[in-house]
């Protein structure tokens, strides 16, 4: 180890695991043994099993996709058949799996006997709970799902679910914390990097452009562009109908965009190039400019493109109906806790919103016989198929736990996995349903939780979140600090906090669906020490100058990698990514197709609506189930 690498603090005992070429050893924790009430054995599980503390490589973890992806690759087991026989299996404990576990339980047999069977170490999805521990006092953040958008904007289906589990909206509020950074002065920033502007410069007082870069390491011919797309006064293609800004907006990314009609150049595209990681996964390169457009973003003055021709009538009340956004400190995970704190009886203390977020669950309790339901972690699903090719008799459900493999039974399946996955493992499924299947498509991004001592030096430098358009993480900011009954934020700049880093690995030049397959490639292969190292370099030099200590500071690093992340689908066609279903204007949504039930198989899950959202996720899961009970559901 060099002298850089012991100043950044490569050296220092954290809260981690180490990852040699992406293989997990656990450093001082013991491998628990197979848990008692577990028929199923969870590998390598700190004792007592506990993975929401786990830290280090998580998200997508080492021993969590091996079996997926030797099973699409067309690997078979011979499996020990078991004696077990379930009413429901549900494929995959994310919200969307505890969703249709719930909703069948509620709405078509409350005395159902149901299995859900999950890869991962532990259950929630994406929807994942990242913990720390830190001189006595636990911290929680959110590993991938964070916030409920607009939840009062909600379906039906899946405002009753969050209703019917304890959630009320109206109750909570981030502001307690808000209102403290905004006492403190703290505020977004942009770090300009020297590697790609020249000079390592923080701006403060805004995004975009704003007074302190003056001195930002950009040409003057830059500066005035940027200042010119912050006004956003322009209107680049005046004098043309409605009908021709769309033909163009249709046809261009943001990023050709803005070079061509609104002049900007190569420092400002570089600039804007990972504006919209953090909402879309995708780069201005691959963003079509309506999207930008859609989302507000600078170079469009308001400008009339004529969607709102087609029906949308817009809604002047819609900013108040919608109301704000929803976060529990870990993000949707309490959303996951609270389905299975329902499905589960006896797993963890408590009966309100509030209390689920330091309800300690008792993973021993997830699989034990006498449950009604019952859930089986580390367990990937390599395997389902009607009992000799009938599709009205029972699935035999096959999968693979520590190496090894099982197979179990059920009446009824929900497959609440991915779409991409169903064929390989599942003979029955019609050619072509499986090609439209074939057509989802899924981005990848990686969410880092950052445990820091004290938040002194964002204090110091005004500093609330960092938008870091050329370095390897997009965006540094201090995680949503929400106020629960029990659970109380960071009170003050010397206290530690949790700061929260995305990283969204791309291709860019390449069409958005390739752009996303490079980057889960590149993200399967990248070690947790390069994340480290990137987290300690990046944070040494843009908090730095406020004095914080990479070394002295760093107590934690979760890395949340969602090789699958955000559920996206191709149109066969065009090859275009559809990137908000509800604009999708082409004539096919091959997502529809793809997740017709099939037999006593149902599909739920994002892939169903092309919409990698939580209420997605709810009002797939009812729509799956409903399918396993009338014959006329969609
Ligand atoms: C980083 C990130 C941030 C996000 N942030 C938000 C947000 O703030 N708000 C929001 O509304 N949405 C957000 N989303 C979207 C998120 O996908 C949905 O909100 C929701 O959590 C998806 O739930 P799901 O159950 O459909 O899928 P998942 O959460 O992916 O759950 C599916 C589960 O099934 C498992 N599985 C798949 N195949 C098998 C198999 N063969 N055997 C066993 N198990 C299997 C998967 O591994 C996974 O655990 C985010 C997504 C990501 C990746």
């Amino acid at each position: 180890m060099g002298s850089r690498d012991r100043r950044l603090g490569m050296d220092r005992a954290i809260s981690r695991r180490d990852f040699l070429n992406g293989v997990g050893v656990v450093i001082g924790a013991s491998l628990a043994p197979a848990c008692a009430r577990n028929e199923g054995p969870i590998a390598a599980a700190p004792a007592p099993y506990y993975p929401p503390a786990a830290t280090g490589m998580r998200g997508a973890h080492s021993g969590s996709f091996e079996a997926a992806h030797a099973a699409v690759t067309g690997r078979r087991w011979q499996a020990d058949r078991f004696d077990e026989h379930y009413d429901l299996i549900v494929v995959g404990a994310g919200i969307s799996g505890l969703s249709a576990a719930y909703i069948y339980r509620r709405d078509v047999d409350p005395n159902a006997s149901i299995l859900l069977l999950d890869n991962h170490d532990d259950f929630g999805g994406h929807a994942k709970r990242n913990e720390f521990t830190l001189d006595g006092r636990t911290f929680v953040g959110y590993g991938g799902t964070m916030l409920m958008e607009a939840p009062k904007t909600y379906p039906a289906v899946a405002k009753q679910v969050i209703s019917e589990i304890g959630i009320d909206v109206d109750r909570y509020s981030e502001s307690p914390h808000r209102k403290l950074l905004k006492s403190l002065g703290l505020g977004p920033v942009t770090f300009f990097d020297k590697e790609t502007f020249g000079a390592d410069f923080l701006a403060a007082g805004g995004l975009w452009y704003t007074e302190a870069m003056a001195d930002a390491p950009l040409s003057p011919r830059a500066k005035a562009e940027l200042a010119r797309l912050t006004a956003d006064e322009e209107d680049y293609l005046a004098g043309m109908t409605p009908a021709e800004r769309r033909a163009i907006v249709e046809s261009l990314s943001w990023r050709d965009y803005l070079e061509k009609y609104a002049g900007v150049g190569d420092e400002v595209l570089t600039f804007v190039q990972k504006w919209s990681h953090g909402v879309w996964a995708i780069g201005a390169d691959a963003l079509p400019a309506w999207m930008a457009w859609l989302e507000g973003y600078p170079g469009f003055a308001g400008m009339d493109i004529g969607y709102l021709d087609e029906g949308d009538e817009g809604d002047e009340n819609g900013e108040a109906e919608q109301g704000g956004n929803f976060y529990f400190p870990d993000g949707n995970a309490s959303i996951a806790r609270l389905l299975v704190r329902k499905l589960v009886p006896g797993v963890a203390p408590g009966d309100s919103m509030a209390d689920i977020v330091s309800a300690r669950f008792d993973y021993s309790t997830l699989d034990a016989t006498e449950n009604p339901t019952r859930i089986r972690l580390s367990s990937t699903v390599v395997d389902l198929r009607h009992r000799d090719g009938q599709l009205d008799a029972d699935v035999e459900v096959t999968y693979v736990n520590e190496g090894k493999a099982r197979t179990v039974t059920a009446s009824k399946v929900v497959w609440a996995g991915y779409h991409a996955m169903l064929s390989h493992v599942c003979p029955d499924v019609p050619q072509e349903q499986a090609a439209a299947q074939g057509n989802s498509v899924r981005a990848p991004l990686v969410y880092l939780s950052v445990l820091i001592r004290n938040w002194r030096s964002m204090a110091k430098l005004g500093i609330q979140r960092v938008y870091c358009p050329g370095s390897f993480f997009h965006t540094v900011m201090i995680s949503h600090q929400a106020s629960l009954d029990d659970h109380e934020p960071s009170q003050s700049p010397d206290e530690p906090v949790i700061l929260h880093l995305q990283q969204i690995p791309l291709e860019p030049g390449l069409p958005a669906a390739e752009q996303f397959r490079a980057g889960r490639r590149s993200l399967f292969e990248m070690p947790f020490e390069t994340f480290e190292r990137n987290v300690r370099e990046q944070l040494g030099r843009v908090l730095g100058p406020g004095g914080f200590d990479p070394a002295r500071d760093i107590a934690g690093i979760t890395v949340n990698r969602w090789p699958h992340g955000y559920a996206y689908s191709v149109d066969a066609k065009s090859g275009d990514v559809a990137w908000s279903p509800e604009y999708w204007r082409h004539e096919g949504r091959p997502w529809i197709d793809a997740r017709q039930s099939i037999g006593n198989i149902a599909i739920a899950g994002t892939d169903g609506s092309s919409n990698a959202m939580t209420e997605s996720a709810i009002e797939e899961a009812y729509r799956a189930v409903q399918s396993l009970v009338t014959a006329d559901a969609v």
